[in-house]
């Protein structure tokens, strides 16, 4: 009798822990944490199954209630109970999509490489085509645009192929956004439309309402103002029937935009009030920065400079909280590529971002003495003193810039190719060696992508740096120093050495498939070989001129730099 009412009470369990399931999708989540509430106390008589749907959709209900360090503790905590692959992949991915929320761009990676690693094991297309996606909302965070838009492919092929109807919804949203993001604008909102039908479809009211948003965000940046408008109101409401507080938080600022280009001051500014608590709340620095940025701009439209002002000093500190989670999200990443493929670029990247962090560091407590000197004074002191601050931001942002690669070939960029280049010429100056800088340019690219479209041209430039690492990586430094333009800084070589390579990596560069059938790629030089004393500034210059000269003599072609400037 007693067995019979353990089942009776099971089955009942199950019922219900059924129907949570259900309202999870499909209703604001307070009405399935109504009912997970109820079933909480019977939780020690659940299955081990049970028991995980049951934490799985308690975490997803914290997540959305913005709860989000709750839930993440919730998903370390079931994770290390001994659960089915199958929850255990769904709850990385969850853990996934947390830390992303909350910013925590190292737990990320490490949820999504044991969600990738656990996926070939787990034979379920739905779970898969969520591992993908997240991997791409997490490649957009770390802005490796082009990696999130595979990756959203991936996901959305996954789950069309078969027929998982809510995770195609899931899996376009991300797409969308990860096209959005790489300000592909018409792509962005041609995917974000598929999205809306696709959720619709799903019955999914969460992505639904972001994919709402994203739509009127998108037709925002693109001034189509009075469309954008009435998405933007839409998934406002919808994210508040969902409970969904960071994605209304996000359509309200996106609003508060469009108010502000639209001569609605006085509407902005009360939206914008309202908001900073939450964004502090939720710990969105970005969005907290650029909503005291056009507090700031209106109070100073208003010729309220005190406030103004005030807007300024907090505008800088939310920016700096930002700037610290996102160099620790970068770095995040690139540690993750370090376990994958070591390279000595990365090494050397990981050195300076150290070197970087120390001047960071001084530069903080500048700006900490600054602030404290900031409060305390008025008048003319003031605005000198907004001054300065704008400064000491402006060189946090140049310590940034210094610190990346480009992420599109994984090279350096300009700022530190040419940093890089000028140690290396106070080098070779005071060791007495010879330097030849080469300055390249793709010939005719612009035409690359206007016949065959912005990503055959991305291929064919990730393509192109390839063929210079390969040829040029062992002997010296090299950067993408503008679209289409590539810098090689090569140490104890000379002109007839540079020539030589020149010639084979020419010839290579016509092999290079890169997705077009019928038109080989080919690339102008110019080189220049240092001359005693001479300064970074001179030398580019004799290269660059040796360009024009390469690129005026009918392209594909090297050209070497004349003695002097002329
Ligand atoms: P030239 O032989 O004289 O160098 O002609 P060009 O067409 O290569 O030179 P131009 O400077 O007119 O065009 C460069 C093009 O490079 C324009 C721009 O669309 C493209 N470009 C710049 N950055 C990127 C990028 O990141 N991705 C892609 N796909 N294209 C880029
Ligand atoms: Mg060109
Ligand atoms: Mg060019």
């Amino acid at each position: 009798m007693a067995i019979l009412t353990a089942a009776v009470a099971g089955d009942e369990f199950q019922r219900q822990l059924d129907l949570a399931a259900e309202l999870n999708l499909t209703a604001p989540w307070p009405e399935s944490q109504a009912i997970l509430d109820e079933l909480e106390p019977q939780l020690d008589e659940a299955t081990p199954d049970q028991f995980a749907t049951f934490q799985l959709l308690k975490i997803r209900n914290l997540a959305l209630a913005g709860n989000v360090n709750k839930g993440l503790d919730l998903t370390r905590q079931l994770l290390e109970q001994p659960i089915a692959p199958e929850y255990r992949l769904d709850a990385l991915a969850r853990g996934a999509n947390l830390s992303v929320l909350a910013r925590r761009f190292e737990e990320a990676f490490e949820y999504l490489q044991a969600g990738l690693e656990l996926q070939t094991e787990v034979d379920d297309p739905e779970l898969t085509s969520y591992v993908y996606s997240m991997a791409a909302d997490i490649f957009r965070n770390v802005g490796e645009i082009e990696r999130a838009i595979d990756h959203g492919h991936r996901a959305v092929t996954v789950a069309a192929d078969h027929g998982q109807v809510r995770a195609e919804c899931v899996a376009r949203m991300r797409l969308s956004a990860a096209y959005r993001a790489g300000n592909y604008l018409p792509e962005a909102l041609e995917h974000y439309r598929a999205t809306l039908d696709q959720c619709q479809m799903a019955e999914d009211p969460v992505f639904y309402a972001i994919a709402e948003f994203g739509l009127g965000d998108t037709l925002r940046l693109k001034d189509r103002l009075e469309e954008a408008e009435t998405h933007l109101k839409q998934a406002l409401e919808q994210h508040r029937e969902n409970g969904f507080t960071s994605g209304a938080a996000e359509t309200r600022l996106s609003l508060a935009h469009l108010y502000h280009s639209t001569d609605r001051a006085d509407e902005a500014w009360e939206i914008l009030l309202d908001l900073t608590g939450t964004l502090t709340e939720l710990s969105r620095w970005d969005f907290l920065a650029e909503a005291h940025r056009l507090l700031g701009e209106i109070a100073s439209t208003r010729g309220d400079y005190a406030q103004a002002f005030g807007h300024a000093l907090d505008q800088i500190e939310a920016r700096e909280r930002f700037l610290d989670a996102e160099r620790a999200r970068q770095l995040a990443y690139l540690e993750v590529q370090f376990e994958t493929r070591i390279k000595d670029q990365e090494l050397a990247l990981l050195r300076e971002q150290s070197r970087v962090s120390e001047l960071q560091e001084q530069t903080h407590a500048q700006q900490r003495r600054l602030h404290a000197l900031a409060y305390a004074s008025g008048g003319f002191l003031t605005v000198v003193l907004i001054l300065l601050l704008i400064h000491a931001v402006r060189e946090r942002r140049h310590y940034q810039r210094l610190s990346r690669l480009d992420s599109l070939t994984r090279l350096s960029n300009h700022t530190r190719f040419f940093d890089s280049a000028r140690l290396l010429i106070n080098e070779a100056h005071s060791n007495d060696t010879d330097l030849v800088l080469i300055l390249g340019d793709i010939d005719h690219f612009k035409l690359v992508n206007d016949v065959h479209g912005h990503l055959v041209g991305d291929v064919a430039l990730r393509q192109v740096a390839r063929l210079l690492k390969d040829t040029f990586a062992s002997r010296g430094l090299i950067g993408r120093i503008g679209g289409e333009e590539f810098g090689v800084c090569l140490t104890d070589e000379t002109i007839e050495g540079v020539r030589q390579s020149l010639k084979t990596l020419r010839r290579r560069l016509r092999a290079v498939d890169y997705g077009v059938d019928g038109r080989v790629l080919t690339m102008s030089f110019g080189i220049a070989q240092l001359r005693p004393g001479e300064s970074l500034g001179s030398l580019r210059q004799r290269a660059d001129l040796a360009l024009y000269k390469a690129k005026s003599a009918g392209r594909d072609t090297v050209m070497v730099a004349a003695e002097n400037n002329a």
